[in-house]
């Protein structure tokens, strides 16, 4: 029994590899998470073989509970909510592996409060790493869903209370190493600033820094999970955890370098500051009507559909393929400029635009498509905001200067469908909506692409 379980751990290990592996590709992405599942199916299957026969019912309840919860929750959640579920997620995940290290410390613990070193070492920092990721992941999702502001929230010495808080945690868990004081008080001492230290290390972090620290708290659970690993003595558990954990970590690098912040400055800046000199933006906004947009679009030659977070939204990738396919057969050449960051999460455009069937070689990345703007005719900006906005170039007061954005203002023309003149998430001013050659087509992204679809078809 022990080799089959040792066996069962080796598949569902080699499984989360290929898994990975396979979400390279859009094309093989979906059989990718089928066999990472498929990997987590068996691991569960052997790790409840391997507990006691008298713990079945509880286990038994307790799955049947969690898997109807996840199966509901996974098919009423709407795309645009889905960073705030990843973010929820990702949050149980920590507080799981903490109150594992917990549970396990608790029982371990000898007479006058000792830990062995084998459990304390990786107990205290799965306790320390897995509640921080914990109530991180819960102020992520509290800003996501818009409950708390998406500005940061900054104030004097935050820093050095974070310092403070952080190296308290250390010294309680290097007093319950050396034996100094009973370890479970430590323990919850532990948790409770881990707690805090969490709230206070999120709270900061601005509407648009979340993708990085959304994936940088991933990398987190991992390593919390890959400690627990050690805690319980789980080869797979510890594989699974270092899989996520380095996952989460180039993603959080490849995040940060999309949006041209060093990591340490995402973390601690505090992004989406308003700072000094930002100013005030000129120009006069020039409204327009579906048919003005569809002549427009029908007699150009290169055209560029710039989808972000208000396709989304408005559900509308449909039409836009629809619009897409009707432009393609009179000839215009139609690309679609996809920006890392665009939409709430990573790969949102992608997944929308694959959902809708639009080919993968019409989407072009930033690097790509940003020298193209120069030699085309219309830039169709649907719902998207922060991803174009020319001040993160021009102007060095702008709190997104500096991050790398499609620069659709290089086009003959731009037409922006949005609702209002309000601003995206990072709560950032964008002076393309004034510039002379921008002309703004108001209401909801679906139907102001359902009906420059049916100008089209009435054009033929
Ligand atoms: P933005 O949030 O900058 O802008 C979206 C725009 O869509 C808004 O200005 C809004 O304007 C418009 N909109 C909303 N609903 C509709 C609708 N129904 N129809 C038409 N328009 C609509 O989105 P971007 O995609 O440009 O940029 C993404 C931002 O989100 C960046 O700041 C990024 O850092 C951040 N972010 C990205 C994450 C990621 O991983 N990709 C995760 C978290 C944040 P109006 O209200 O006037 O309609």
């Amino acid at each position: 029994m022990a080799n089959l379980a040792e066996g069962a751990d080796m598949l569902a290990a080699v499984l989360f590899v290929l898994g990975i592996m396979l979400l390279r590709k859009p094309a093989t992405a979906r059989a990718g998470n089928g066999l990472a599942a498929l990997g987590m199916a068996i691991a569960l299957a052997f790790g409840v073989l391997a507990i006691p026969l008298h713990h079945t019912l509880m286990i038994a309840i307790v799955f049947a509970a969690a898997a109807a919860a996840g199966a509901v929750v996974a098919r009423i959640v709407k795309m645009t909510a889905m960073p705030q579920l990843v973010a929820l997620f990702n949050g149980m995940g920590g507080g799981a592996a903490a109150l594992v290290a917990l549970v396990v410390m608790l029982h371990a613990t000898g007479t006058g409060g000792r830990l062995p070193a084998l459990i304390a070492i990786p107990g205290f920092f799965t306790l320390l790493i897995g509640s921080v990721s914990f109530a991180g992941s819960l102020v992520a999702f509290a800003k996501l869903q818009e409950w708390l502001s998406g500005r940061p929230l900054l104030f004097r010495g935050q820093h050095l209370l974070n310092l403070v808080v952080l190296l308290a945690a250390l010294a309680a868990g290097l007093a319950a190493l050396a034996g100094l004081a009973p370890a479970p008080p430590l323990a919850a001492l532990v948790a409770g600033l881990a707690v805090l230290l969490g709230f206070l290390f999120v709270l900061p972090v601005g509407g648009a820094d979340m993708p990085v620290i959304i994936s940088f708290l991933n990398s987190l659970t991992g390593l919390a999970a890959a400690a627990t690993g050690f805690v319980l003595s789980s080869d797979l558990l510890i594989v699974a955890g270092a899989l996520v954990g380095a996952s989460g970590t180039i993603l959080t690098l490849i995040m940060s370098r999309a949006m041209h912040r060093s990591l340490f400055s995402a973390l601690f800046a505090g992004f989406g500051q308003v700072q000094a000199g930002a100013g005030r933006l000129d120009g006069a906004m020039h409204a327009t009507s579906a048919d003005e947009v569809a002549t427009l679009l029908a007699y150009s030659r290169r055209v560029v559909i710039v989808p972000g977070y208000g396709m989304a939204v408005a559900r509308a990738q449909l039409e836009v393929k629809d619009l897409a396919d009707r432009l393609i057969e009179r000839g215009v050449d139609v690309r679609f400029g996809i920006h890392p960051v665009a939409g709430r999460m990573p790969g949102h455009m992608n997944v929308l635009l694959a959902e809708a069937n639009v080919p993968y070689d019409r989407l072009y990345e930033m690097e790509r498509i940003n020298p193209e703007f120069a030699r085309t005719d219309v830039v169709l900006v649907i719902g998207a905001n922060d991803v174009t906005n020319p001040a993160a170039r021009t102007n060095p007061g702008s709190p997104i200067y500096g991050m790398p954005v499609l620069e659709v203002d290089q086009a003959a023309a731009i037409v922006v469908l949005k609702r209002s003149m309000a601003t995206g998430f990072a709560g950032v001013d964008n002076p393309l909506f004034l510039m002379d050659k921008t002309l703004m087509l108001f209401g909801d992204a679906r139907e102001s692409v359902a009906a420059l679809v049916q100008e089209l078809r009435e054009a033929v």
